[in-house]
């Protein structure tokens, strides 16, 4: 048989790597071409957002089947320690004895062969078949082959492939994948590789908006990076929805209207509002076509505007407050929002969700229905929460954690000592997993069922979780920070409430 290996970082395989494949498959009457993605050693800086080893496997796989007589071998990656093409250009002569083997490069790497380590043992095994990168390489090639045939004896193969001048660097700062196969640029996109520094979105987006425009955009950065953090969203999605929020604001509504069209966006806004929240979606499908972003910076920016429609995400809310009170923003009652937005993300997300409605009623047009139910929503939020008692949402607490097998609950009555609540639940977890799972099933069945949010949680430290649901605020302790803290102890003079009755019977 005919083999031949073709090695590389292949972060991610290109076109350029597929064409040079191909014309060796074809030029060598190969059997078969297997590309082999290597280890990249710890030392070597991989850029940002670069590609996990099994992601670049997974991509090659992806190109290979694109090609007839390709595929794909993991042997470099699963090798311990430091990868020699020496190595494997032996290990694979032993597979396939009797067998002709190539090695496959690109002109880069036939330049810098002998510098390789052991390059006479990888020419013991292997003939060297070399593809041009650029047209330009024919000479270059010409002498080094030549260079290498009489010094090292080496076998070489020189391929007539057609160039095609592109390197994995360049795939990874082109923002619309266009030199890499369909396929693979699926896989990329799906999988968040190799997103956008922030300044480069920021630059595009200067060139496209207006000087005001743009320092709203900042502006609206900033806070959402500020919020980002107080509230445990990613700051990248939430900075670089915040900077793309607007990306196509300038445009006029004859242009949104083409370019709604052109990319298949539906709604259903009244016509006299189309233009003004238009930019929302096409600047949504912009960041996802033009900018390569994420779902869930393309969600956020879809939803800046209006708000809605369903539960929103914390990166969703924080893009939709910080748009409203960022710096720049300059209007009566600004400053509050700003200062609740620091304090309670969902309580100013619901004041920017009257004010905006407010605003639209008082220039005489109707809110737009998405935003309406949004608020709706919440309000009827708000009121379950009102019309469950401080004692009953104590007890559904109290129910959760003991099917969860929560040990030694405790409830202390404190509405005597203290404003801030009414009831302390404490309860103890037998591990960091088990207490931080207290705490997620208390609030995802609460959400579920009654629609009621926790005004903040915190895990306090690894052994401490702590929910605040205002008027009911639980403690969920590891034993020995149950131990250290004694809240039981500290609240002594509240009424240890009798929850025997809530409990099942083990
Ligand atoms: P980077 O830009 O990250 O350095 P790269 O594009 O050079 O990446 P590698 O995965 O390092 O890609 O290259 C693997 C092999 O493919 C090398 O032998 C290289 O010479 C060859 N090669 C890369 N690009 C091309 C191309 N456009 N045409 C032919 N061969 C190529």
């Amino acid at each position: 048989m005919r083999i031949a290996v073709f090695g590389g970082t292949f972060n991610p395989p290109h076109l350029g790597h597929m064409a040079a494949a191909e014309a060796c498959i074809e030029a060598l009457s190969l059997d078969r071409l297997i590309l082999m993605p290597t280890r990249v050693p710890p030392h070597k800086d991989l850029p940002a957002g670069s590609a996990t080893p099994e992601q670049r496997l997974e991509m090659c796989r992806i190109a290979a089947v694109q090609i007839p007589r390709c595929e794909v071998s993991d042997l470099e990656l699963r090798r311990e320690g430091l990868s020699y093409t020496a190595d494997t250009v032996e290990e694979l002569a032993a597979h396939y004895p009797g067998d002709t083997l190539w090695l496959v490069m690109g002109t880069d790497m036939l330049l810098s062969f002998d510098r390789w380590r052991e390059p006479e043992r990888i020419l013991r095994y292997a003939r060297l078949a070399v593809a041009a990168r650029d047209e330009n390489d024919r000479a270059r090639i010409a002498e080094k082959a030549a260079l290498l045939r009489e010094t090292m004896g080496a076998r070489i193969d020189v391929v007539e492939n057609a160039a095609l001048p592109v390197s994995s660097t360049q795939v990874r700062e082109d923002l619309a994948l266009t030199m890499v196969h369909p396929a693979v640029a699926g896989y990329i996109r799906a999988n968040g590789l190799y997103l956008p520094a922030l300044e480069t979105l920021r630059e595009a987006v200067k060139s496209r908006v207006s000087e005001k425009r743009f320092r709203h955009t900042l502006g609206c950065e900033m806070l959402a990076a500020e919020l980002a953090r107080r509230y445990g969203a990613d700051e990248y999605i939430v900075r670089a929805a915040a900077i793309l929020h607007d990306c196509t604001k300038s445009l006029d509504e004859k242009e949104q209207l083409t370019l709604a069209k052109k990319w298949d966006i539906i709604f259903d806004y009244n016509p006299k509002d189309a233009a003004a929240l238009l930019h929302a979606d096409t600047g949504a499908e912009a960041a996802k076509r033009e900018f390569r972003m994420p779902e869930a910076v393309c969600d956020a920016i879809r939803t800046h505007t209006v708000g809605g429609p369903g539960e929103l995400t914390t990166a969703q809310k924080i893009l939709y407050v910080a748009d409203l009170c960022e710096e720049t923003r300059a209007y009566e009652g600004v400053e509050q929002l700003r200062a609740l937005a620091r304090t309670d993300l969902d309580a100013a997300f619901l004041a920017g969700l009257r004010r905006t409605i407010a605003f639209v009623r008082q220039q005489g047009r109707t809110p737009y229905h998405v935003t309406e139910e949004q608020l709706e929503r919440l309000e009827r939020k708000e009121s379950n929460m009102a019309e469950l008692t401080p004692k009953e949402l104590m007890e559904e607490i109290v129910r959760i954690a003991d099917s969860k097998k929560a040990r030694d609950i405790v409830v202390m009555k404190v509405d005597g000592q203290t404003t801030l609540t009414d009831y302390f639940v404490i309860m103890t977890g037998t591990s960091t997993t088990h207490i931080r799972s207290l705490g997620d099933e208390i609030e995802e069945q609460l959400k579920k069922r009654l629609e009621i949010l926790p005004h903040h949680r915190e895990g306090v430290t690894s052994s401490w979780v702590l929910v605040d649901y205002t008027s009911v605020v639980v403690n969920i302790f590891q034993q020995e920070a149950r131990e250290l803290y004694a809240l039981e102890r500290l609240w002594g003079d509240g009424t240890r409430v009798d929850i025997s009755n809530l409990m099942k019977e083990d």
